[in-house]
């Protein structure tokens, strides 16, 4: 099967500033690889700092009128928008899988998961009511508007190539602010064509803007953004790292920051728990996009009565699973998105077994003929796994599942609270007691009892601790593009 596109209109290899598709300012280009094959099959712009200062001069221009369009106005050009997803859901489906490796029917899903947000916000535009204060002092009346920030800058991860700009820009455009944009280098594609549908669905020239720059010259354009007072907002998702440096980078120009950062996921079963529904929700959760997401979970807590049932139901159901490229329907877990990312993984499960860690089922790279590249690695159960452990320590972001075993409840959360990150959290049991003591006690933003698939777009998506702060999706998503405006008419008599 081939990852041929229909619409090859939606295959684009420029920058979109100001309204119009343009190269780099000096022409710069860099490659962008297919992981499953690790080819070179198309070039975009490698921006630098003259692209970047040209996109905020555009946004900038055009946020005088677009926060002016009224709201029932801007979502109808945001649905439709949404509509033109949807009709080009095979193509943009295909492009994702081409770049980013995730399986066809992932990808996709990942497109009509992006467009649910798209939809939402176009719908919440209309919705960003002010309040009317009752005043203390008589003569007066006091107002709470609610206005947009401005300019904002949004900079997005690879894993989730069409959501990750959905969530961050519909929310943004909704709430009337102007958007510059700098999508993944290894996936700069997904975002290009969202762009184009953008303008195809009548978003005013300088509204959008996105440039595409390597990895090596993506701190030049990014600057030029953190030392613009006109860009208002920085929105990131990604790793802590380069969250922290853009929070720390920022404060000369006091933006407002949403962070969306690394997770470390617990996933905490019971022995009252039901153990098919337990296995499935890991299955779920931590094999989608190959153990490449943020909400995964990273360490799994079993506790003594069950640990033994519960390996051996889990290690079926990993051995089954099929690697292989997106170009093959059979495939359930894709190459992960580059050597980088399949060291680490590597890296996690030497340390996992030289740590007393013992391997149930994978472990190792997949190789053979019919795998054209070193991106994948095989679904892998370990056993005995320790806090110590660097898989317990940080983000293995990959098809990886270090099981634990434990005794008591206080225990159990001890441990999986013991981590910097605070991003999902997942547990299952019975005892409607004990599901709401922990989903007190657990330092998370998102928690699943007794689910493994939590996302919506109606839902606020968003960590606590080291994973960041601001929320994506639900009635509040929009109001981080907000800023609130105090009125106050007094001599009234
Ligand atoms: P990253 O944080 O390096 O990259 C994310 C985005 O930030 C990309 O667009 C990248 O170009 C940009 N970026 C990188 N360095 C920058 C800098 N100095 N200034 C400004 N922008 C910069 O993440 P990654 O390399 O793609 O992945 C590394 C790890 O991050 C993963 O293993 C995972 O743990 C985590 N991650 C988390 C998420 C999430 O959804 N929370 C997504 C992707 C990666």
């Amino acid at each position: 099967m081939a990852l041929t596109m229909q619409n090859t209109g939606l295959l684009l290899g420029q920058n979109h500033i100001d309204g119009a598709w343009v190269d780099a300012a000096d022409g710069a280009t860099f490659g962008v690889a297919d992981p499953a094959t690790d080819d070179i099959f198309t070039t975009v712009p490698d921006s630098g700092a003259e692209d970047a200062r040209r996109a905020v001069d555009a946004a900038h221009r055009a946020f005088a009128t677009w926060r002016k369009v009224p709201a029932k106005q801007r979502a109808a050009i945001i649905k439709r928008w949404n509509d033109l997803i949807l009709a080009n859901v095979d193509d943009l489906g295909k492009l994702i899988s081409r770049e980013q490796g995730k399986p066809l029917a992932e990808g996709k899903g990942e497109v009509v998961y992006a467009a649910s947000y798209v939809e939402w916000f176009a719908e919440e535009a209309t919705r960003t009511d002010g309040e009317i204060i009752p005043s203390p002092a008589a003569g007066r009346m006091m107002f709470a508007l609610r206005e947009p920030v401005g300019v904002i800058a949004a900079v997005t991860p690879w894993n989730f190539p069409a959501a990750m700009i959905a969530r961050k820009i519909a929310p943004a455009l909704a709430a009337g602010c102007t958007v510059v944009c700098k999508p993944a280098e290894d996936t700069p594609l997904t975002s290009l064509a969202l762009v184009k549908l953008a303008e195809q669905a009548g978003v005013p020239k300088g509204v959008l803007n996105i440039v595409t720059a390597s990895r090596a010259h993506t701190p030049e354009v990014v600057d030029v953004w953190l030392d613009d007072a006109r860009v208002r907002k920085i929105t990131f998702t990604g790793s802590t790292p380069v969250g922290k440096h853009l929070a720390r980078r920022s404060a000369d120009t006091l933006k407002k920051l949403s962070l969306e950062l690394g997770g470390n996921a617990p996933f905490i079963v019971f022995d009252d728990a039901d153990l098919d529904a337990a296995v499935e929700g890991l299955m779920i959760s931590k094999f989608r996009n190959g153990g490449q997401t943020c909400v995964c979970p990273n360490r799994v807590y079993v506790q003594d009565g069950v640990h033994d049932a519960f390996v051996e139901k889990l290690v079926a159901r990993v051995a089954a699973l099929k690697v292989g490229p997106a170009t093959d329907p059979a495939s359930q877990i894709g190459p992960m998105i580059n050597a980088r990312a399949v060291d680490k993984i590597a890296r996690h499960v030497r340390n996992a077994i030289d740590l007393g860690a013992k391997v149930v089922v994978g472990g190792e790279r997949v190789n053979g003929p019919q795998y054209r590249s070193e991106n994948y690695f095989a679904p892998t159960v370990l056993i005995n796994a320790t806090p110590s452990m660097e898989c317990a320590c940080e983000e293995t972001f990959g098809p990886v599942v270090p099981v634990t075993r434990f005794s008591t409840e206080a225990d159990v959360i001890a441990e999986a609270n013991a981590t910097p990150f605070g991003l999902a959290a997942y547990f299952y049991s019975n005892d409607v007691r004990r599901i709401w003591r922990l989903a007190d006690a657990l330092e998370s933003g998102i928690i699943g009892v007794n689910e493994g698939a939590l996302a919506a777009e109606s839902a606020p998506f968003g960590g606590v601790k080291d994973s960041g702060y601001g929320r994506e999706g639900s009635r509040h998503g929009i109001g981080e593009y907000m800023h609130i405006k105090y009125v106050c008419q007094g001599a009234l008599g």
